[in-house]
């Protein structure tokens, strides 16, 4: 497995791997690795001749009152992990070489950036814009693996591609969960035990609305309230939105087969996010 820091050393051996024919599958990450993560090397794997991970914990997308100085890190324990999970490169480049002193340039994606996360966390998405169009560049990949646990994230990606003409094909893979139901996420290390407890409510309030639904009801009021209604049994829990859209971000009125319901959380002081797609979730 290689490990490359600099931009320069990995762009060139990517444009080596592509001028040999090689397919590259790319997973985007910020570290701290988890089952989550290494699904979508696994599914890179599959589905391409070499898989490349990146680690970056990248500034841009956190907002001046969030946690990106306490962002969990474990390089070592992250770079076992690929090697275990069959990762041919893994990119690590620092902030300094990723924004340059002088970088000004920057990926504003419109209206799909604007509710829901990107409501609540302002100039979030244009950071995720941003260092995933410049990781495109830099490793060329032709497949790009992105997790559901993320969805504005994949729409936002997914628009971008497109608007942008970008030549990689955007792949999504289902949300891992622990054995209780809780999406794994690197930021769950911040959960206090009973915090954690508590946690396990989100997807329990996305399943009672997906029950719902299986039983008929097609109110999306109707389905965001009982989400409501199973966080509020649960004080650790503040939600910040519960929300019914497709998969363009257009907000549902009456629930069809892409629709997906998506909550943000803070449990205790930690926020989190989930969803649930209706049909097939
Ligand atoms: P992150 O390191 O949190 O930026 O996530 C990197 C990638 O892994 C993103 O595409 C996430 O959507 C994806 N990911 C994170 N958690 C999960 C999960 N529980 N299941 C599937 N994919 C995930």
């Amino acid at each position: 497995m290689l490990v490359i820091e600099k931009v320069e050393k990995m762009a060139a051996v990517s444009r080596k791997l592509r001028g040999g024919g090689k397919t590259i599958g790319f997973v985007p990450t910020m570290g701290y690795l988890h089952e989550g993560h290494l699904s979508l090397v696994g599914l890179s794997k599959a589905q391409a001749d070499v898989t490349v991970v990146s680690i970056f914990v990248n500034p841009t997308q956190f907002g001046p009152n969030e946690d990106l100085g306490r962002y969990p890190r474990d390089a070592e324990g992250d770079l076992k992990k690929c090697k275990d999970s069959g990762v041919d490169v893994v990119f690590f480049p620092d902030a300094a070489g990723m924004y340059p002193e002088g970088y000004c340039t920057y990926v504003d994606v419109g209206r799909v950036s604007e509710g829901l996360c990107g409501a609540s966390r302002p100039g979030h998405f244009r950071g995720v814009a941003t260092v995933v169009a410049k990781l495109f560049n830099i490793v060329k990949p032709d497949r790009a693996f992105f997790g559901q646990k993320d969805f504005q994230q994949t729409v936002v990606i997914r628009r971008m591609v497109r608007d942008l003409n970008m030549d990689v094909e955007v792949v999504i893979g289902p949300t891992m969960r622990e054995p209780d139901g809780l999406a794994m996420s690197s930021r769950n290390v911040y959960l206090a035990p009973a915090e954690r407890a508590a946690a396990t409510r989100l997807y329990a309030a996305l399943s009672a609305a997906k029950g719902l639904y299986s039983s008929g009801e097609r109110d999306a009021g109707r389905l965001k309230a009982r989400v409501q209604e199973v966080l509020a049994e649960e004080p650790l829990i503040r939600p910040e939105y519960v929300e019914a859209v497709d998969n363009d971000m257009r907000t549902a009125e009456t629930a069809g087969g892409d629709t997906v319901i998506a909550v943000a959380a803070r449990v205790g002081s930690t926020r989190l996010i989930d969803n649930l797609p209706l049909l097939n979730g």
